[in-house]
C-alpha cells in the first residue's frame, strides 16, 4: 500500500480528506477508512502487436469504497498512468459519487499506454484482456467502469462484450459510457461537457450574472472540452479560446465552435481552419482574458508557477485535479472563484448511474428526460455545496468535501466496522 500515498494526486487528495474532516467534525475512525482504497489490483496485460511481436503493458484498477453502493469509475489509457494516480483518482470518484448522492462507491483503473501510438486491432486486444485480466473483481453488482481519458464508447463496447462473452449472455451493466446501440444511454457522450455548462450557469447564476455574452476559454478539446465549448456557445456565451494538446486558437469576439468541431471530426487539429483567430500556446490559453477558465485536459494544469497570471474569475474544472494544492491557494487570494473537479465534471457519473439503472430495468429513457434529471441532480449538488460555502466561509473545493464526507460519515457509521 505505501507506494499508493507517493503520487502527488494522491497526497493532495489526502490532504484535502484531512483538512475538510476537521472542518465538517468527520468522525476519526471513519477518516482514517476513507484515506485508503478497499483493494488495488494489479495486472500484466500482454498482447501482440500487428507486427506479431508480444508487449506486455501494466494495468490497474483500484477501488476505493464502496460503503454507498457498487465501485464506479472510469479507465484511463495514458502513458503517464500509475498507481497512485489511479488511486487517488479512485478517492475523487468516492468523493464525486457521494457528493451528487448517487448510491455508487468509487473506483478508477488504467493501463499505462499512449493510444495513439496503437492501432485499432491492438487497441482492441489489449482492452479485451485487460477486462479479462480484471473481470473477477468487477460487475454490475460489484464495479462498473466507463470512459476516462484516452478511452471512449468502443472501448467500453469490447469491455462489456469481453465480460460478456465470458459470462455466456449479454451483461448491459458491466460498464457505463457503451455505444446507445448496445445498451447505453443517450445523453451520455456530451453528459460531462454539460455537466460543466450547468455548474458554469449556476455559479454565474449566484453572482448575479448570466451565460449570455460571457466570454469562456476552455483548455482541451476532447470529449469533456468540446462538449462544455458547445453547450456553453449553445447557451449565448463567448467562446474566446480553445486548445488541445497541440495548442490552441483564440478570439476575443467568440469561436464559431460548431464549425469548428465539424473541422475538428475530420481533421482532428485546429490546423487549416477557414475562421479568423489567432494561433496561441496552451499555457496562453490558461492566462488569457475571459470571465470563465475551464480546464478540461488532465491534472496539474494549473500550478505555482502560473496561477498569479490567471485571469478568470471562475474555474471550472472540467478535469480531474486540473488546479494544485499550491495554485489553489494562489487563486483563492486572487479572489477566484474555483468550481471544484467533484462537483463540476460530476454529469458523467450522472448520466453513468442513468445508464447503469436502464440497463438493469430493461426501459430506456429519451434524452429530454436524462439532461432533466442531469440538470436536477447535479444543480441540487451546487447548491448544497454552495448553501456550506456561505456558511462556513471555506472555498467551494473544502465545501464539497465537507459535504461529501458527511454522507459518507452517516452511512459508515450506519453500516458499522465488520466484525466489529
Ligand atoms: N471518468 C469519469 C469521471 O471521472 C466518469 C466515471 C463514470 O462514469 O463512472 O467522473
Amino acid at each position: 500500500m505505501e507506494s499508493i500515498l507517493e503520487g502527488q494526486l494522491y497526497k493532495n487528495t489526502l490532504n484535502l480528506l484531512r483538512k475538510s474532516c476537521e472542518i465538517a467534525n468527520v468522525d476519526p475512525n471513519v477518516r482514517e477508512r476513507l484515506s485508503k482504497p478497499k483493494r488495488a489490483l494489479i495486472v500484466s496485460v500482454p498482447i501482440r502487436l500487428d507486427d506479431y511481436t508480444v508487449k506486455v503493458f501494466h494495468g490497474y484498477r483500484v477501488q476505493h469504497s464502496q460503503t454507498l453502493g457498487p465501485f464506479k469509475g472510469g479507465i484511463r489509457y495514458h502513458q503517464h498512468v500509475n498507481l497512485s494516480e489511479v488511486a487517488g483518482l479512485a478517492m475523487l470518484m468516492t468523493f464525486k459519487n457521494s457528493l451528487l448522492q448517487l448510491p455508487l462507491g468509487g473506483a478508477k483503473g488504467g493501463i499505462t499506454v499512449d493510444p495513439t501510438k496503437l492501432s485499432r486491432t491492438e487497441l482492441q486486444n489489449l482492452t479485451r484482456r485487460y477486462t479479462s485480466e480484471i473481470s473477477n473483481i468487477i460487475g454490475p453488482e460489484i464495479d462498473i467502469p466507463a470512459p476516462d481519458v484516452g478511452t471512449d464508447p468502443q472501448t467500453m463496447a469490447w469491455l462489456m462484450d469481453t465480460y460478456s462473452q465470458e459470462k455466456g449472455h449479454a451483461v448491459l451493466g458491466v460498464v457505463t459510457g457503451k455505444p446507445v446501440e448496445i445498451g447505453g444511454s443517450l445523453g451520455r457522450t456530451g453528459a460531462t461537457g454539460l455537466g460543466v455548462v450547468f455548474c458554469t450557469e449556476e455559479i454565474l447564476k449566484v453572482n448575479n450574472k448570466t451565460m449570455n455574452g460571457t466570454t469562456v476559454a476552455v483548455q482541451g478539446f476532447g470529449n469533456v472540452g468540446s462538449h462544455a465549448a458547445l453547450y456553453a456557445h449553445q447557451r449565448g456565451a463567448k467562446i474566446v479560446a480553445i486548445s488541445d494538446i497541440a495548442g490552441g486558437i483564440a478570439n476575443p469576439s467568440g469561436l464559431d465552435i460548431p464549425k469548428i468541431i465539424e473541422h475538428y471530426k475530420l481533421k482532428k487539429s485546429f490546423d487549416g481552419l477557414d475562421l479568423p483567430h489567432e494561433k496561441i500556446s496552451n499555457d496562453q490559453l490558461l492566462t488569457i482574458k475571459t470571465e470563465v477558465l475551464i480546464p478540461a485536459a488532465l491534472d496539474g494544469a494549473i500550478t505555482g508557477d502560473n496561477a498569479n497570471q490567471i485571469q478568470a474569475k471562475f474555474v471550472i474544472e472540467g478535469a480531474n485535479g486540473p488546479v494544485t494544492a499550491e495554485a489553489d491557494a494562489i487563486l483563492e487570494k486572487k479572489g477566484i472563484t474555483v468550481v471544484p473537479d467533484i462537483l463540476a465534471n460530476g454529469g458523467g457519473v450522472i448520466v453513468s448511474y442513468f445508464e447503469w439503472v436502464q440497463g438493469i430495468a430493461s426501459f430506456f429513457w429519451d434524452e429530454e428526460e436524462v439532461n432533466k434529471k442531469l440538470h436536477h441532480q447535479i444543480t441540487k449538488a451546487f447548491h448544497r455545496v454552495w448553501e456550506f460555502h456561505k456558511e462556513k466561509q471555506v472555498p467551494m473545493r473544502v465545501a464539497a468535501m465537507c459535504v461529501s464526507a458527511k454522507r459518507l460519515e452517516k452511512a459508515m457509521l450506519l453500516r458499522g466496522l465488520y466484525p466489529r
